[in-house]
């Protein structure tokens, strides 16, 4: 089975357009690690996509928040205003389809999807320490999570954690075997805001039989993003920083 990895779509319509034309043919099934919504202009138009080709999709907190299910005195006033605004623009459909989304982690064949950490949804792992204290609860040897848009992961070698880094500047599609004596927790980054610096989309495509992923770039139509936002009455810094990929 070839899986596409996606996570933190956040409503942006024109990145997720972007990577499904260029990933088409390559994988026989998607896998969503949770922000559906929340920040873009088009919460309808991804989480329609995302019901009609994600076998497994786990909660984000952005999910939660824009329907109603967490308390947003824990959120930023812009992503506070973004999260009101989508509670207002999602379809009933769409509403009920976020609502329900399962809380992570999830097992999908031989490995866990989840959101932000293998024991708090919520929990953003972004460093070494943080990783060793997730790998503790991980019962499978590979794990994809999200949470915090930054494309890359951590390993696991039964000895000391090593951060997967700089994966932006490698050639996309450079691919990266899994070694069978490893565990590994890998960041698909986020297609629709990413914050590593990099504005182009991201993603991972994995191989489960052939052992390899590979971390992928897409690049898409910022302006038209940009423009939607803005004309939403969305916060303007919501489709300013989608240019520096912050
Ligand atoms: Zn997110």
């Amino acid at each position: 089975m070839r899986y596409l990895i996606l996570s933190d779509l956040h409503g942006n319509w024109e990145a997720l357009e972007a990577v499904t034309r260029e990933t088409g043919g390559r994988w026989d099934q998607a896998i969503c690690c949770g922000d559906l919504v929340g920040y873009g202009a088009d919460p309808n138009l991804v989480v329609d996509w995302v019901r009609a080709h994600c076998a497994v999709v786990v909660r984000g907190n952005h999910d939660k928040a824009c329907t109603g299910q967490d308390d947003l005195e824990w959120f930023n006033p812009v992503a506070r205003a973004a999260a009101l605004w989508t509670q207002r623009h999602l379809t009933p459909e769409n509403a009920a389809y976020t609502t329900g989304l399962p809380k992570g982690p999830i097992p999908v064949g031989g490995f866990l999807v989840l959101h932000g950490s293998p024991f708090d949804e919520d929990e953003y792992v972004l460093a070494a320490d943080e990783a060793a204290q997730a790998f503790g609860y991980m019962e499978t040897q590979l794990a994809f999570f999200g949470h915090t848009h930054v494309q890359g992961g951590f390993i696991w070698n039964h000895s000391r954690v090593e951060t997967i880094g700089r994966v932006s500047a490698r050639p996309s599609g450079e691919r990266m075997a899994i070694d069978p004596d490893c565990a590994y927790l890998i960041n698909p980054g986020s297609v629709g805001q990413p914050r590593d610096g990099d504005p182009r989309a991201a993603y991972v495509l994995y191989d489960a039989e052939a052992h390899e992923l590979s971390y992928e770039r897409s690049a898409y139509d910022v302006e038209t993003a940009q423009k939607k936002i803005r004309e939403a009455g969305l916060p303007p810094i919501l489709a300013d920083r989608l240019a520096l990929g912050r």
